[in-house]
């Protein structure tokens, strides 16, 4: 036992959201790795999501917000978002009242995992601005038959994510920043994006700064996903394609994420609450432990990450214990034990 646990010192500490549907048992099954690997720390268990709902809550309750605040880091489950009614999104509230900026969302090839990209060894990087845009809400009907929704772009959000990306390109020794957008028809919102990320670039003579329309994009991530290094763009845009992107290399089962502020930082996959198979035992945890892992390096737990990561790879190549998504018929908790004993 650590000293710190034996005279009750305080020890550090992490803010843990289950959220609804797969979120609860994929938690449980990256808690439990974290164990095994011996990660020590104290654990705040918040509600959000069905949870908070079922009791006549918000999505994502005040006193939930508060406690990350207070505890600077979380890792977080997915909570479901209703389709074209009910209540706003959880996630959304998150990142505006803490401000998590920016959502950084890597794209590697990984062992093991057959894809009609596997021989392309990709390792990208979409930095995606998660406070405006669409995802503002602001939606109105003037008229039953006329719907209108108000794209907010402000110049210092453009500001702060592109030197956002260009700072990050720069610690990982990153060569290329992309802007995406589609600045020929919003001239005005997507185009101050790109003003403000070409004014950033001109401070990184080190890096490469240059720029794609959104649809072209697409089209060259399925065609040549190999030549892009760092993609920034708008929330929407980024939605989209880190979605798109997490198909490339082997699917949302694997795709983790980052929510980073000033202050706070919230570890989450980018997948949602995949309600067809919740409670079924089919999910794959590899996507939030992969967050939980970019957790571990935001608080220095380098070597831990890199043991853990090393557990996940074995797995993944090997291939008789992945889930189903990934064409195997281990169950979440027979995929945990397997790297759990990968370990060592
Ligand atoms: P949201 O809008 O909340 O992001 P979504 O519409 O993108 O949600 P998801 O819940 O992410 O939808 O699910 C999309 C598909 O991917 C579903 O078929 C789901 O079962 C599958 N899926 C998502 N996450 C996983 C996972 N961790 N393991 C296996 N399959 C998953």
């Amino acid at each position: 036992m650590r000293l710190s646990r034996l005279f009750g010192m305080a020890s550090r500490r992490i803010a843990i959201i289950p959220g609804d549907g797969i979120g609860p048992e994929i938690t449980d099954a990256v808690l439990r790795i974290l164990e095994a690997a011996g990660f020590e720390a104290e654990y705040t268990f918040l509600e959000a999501g069905q949870p908070s709902l079922d009791k006549g809550g918000p999505a994502m309750p005040d006193a939930t917000v508060q406690a990350i605040r207070e505890i600077g880091v979380a890792l977080k489950g997915p909570t479901a978002t209703p389709i074209g009614k009910g209540h706003v999104s959880a996630n959304v509230t998150l990142r505006k009242k803490l401000d998590l900026f920016a959502n950084v969302r890597p794209t590697r090839t990984l062992p093991g995992v057959t894809t009609p990209f596997s021989e392309r060894d990709l390792d990208l990087v979409i930095v995606r601005e998660n406070t405006e845009d669409l995802y503002a809400g602001i939606e109105f009907m003037p008229t039953p038959d006329l719907a209108q929704s108000i794209k907010v772009i402000t110049r210092g959000a453009c500001m702060r994510i592109c030197a956002y990306a260009f700072d990050m390109a720069r610690k990982q020794g990153r060569k290329r920043v992309t802007a995406v957008h589609k600045a020929n028809i919003m001239k005005m919102s997507d185009g101050m994006f790109l003003e403000e990320f070409y004014k950033v670039a001109a401070q990184y003579t080190d890096i490469k700064g240059d720029d794609i329309i959104v649809d072209n994009c697409c089209m060259q991530l399925v065609m040549r996903p190999e030549q892009f290094d760092v993609l920034v763009t708008e929330n929407l845009y980024g939605d989209i394609v880190s979605d798109l992107c997490a198909g490339l290399v082997g699917g949302l089962g694997l795709a983790p994420g980052a929510n980073i502020g000033i202050t706070n930082a919230v570890f989450e996959a980018v997948h949602g609450s995949a309600p067809d198979i919740a409670g079924k035992g089919l999910a794959n945890p590899t996507a939030l432990l992969s967050s939980g892992l970019m957790m571990l390096r935001h608080i220095g737990e380098h070597a831990m990450a890199d043991r853990i990561q090393a557990a996940v790879l074995s797995v993944l190549q090997e291939g008789k214990r992945t889930t189903r998504d990934l064409g195997g018929s281990a169950s979440t908790t027979e995929y945990r034990d397997a790297v759990i004993a990968a370990l060592g």
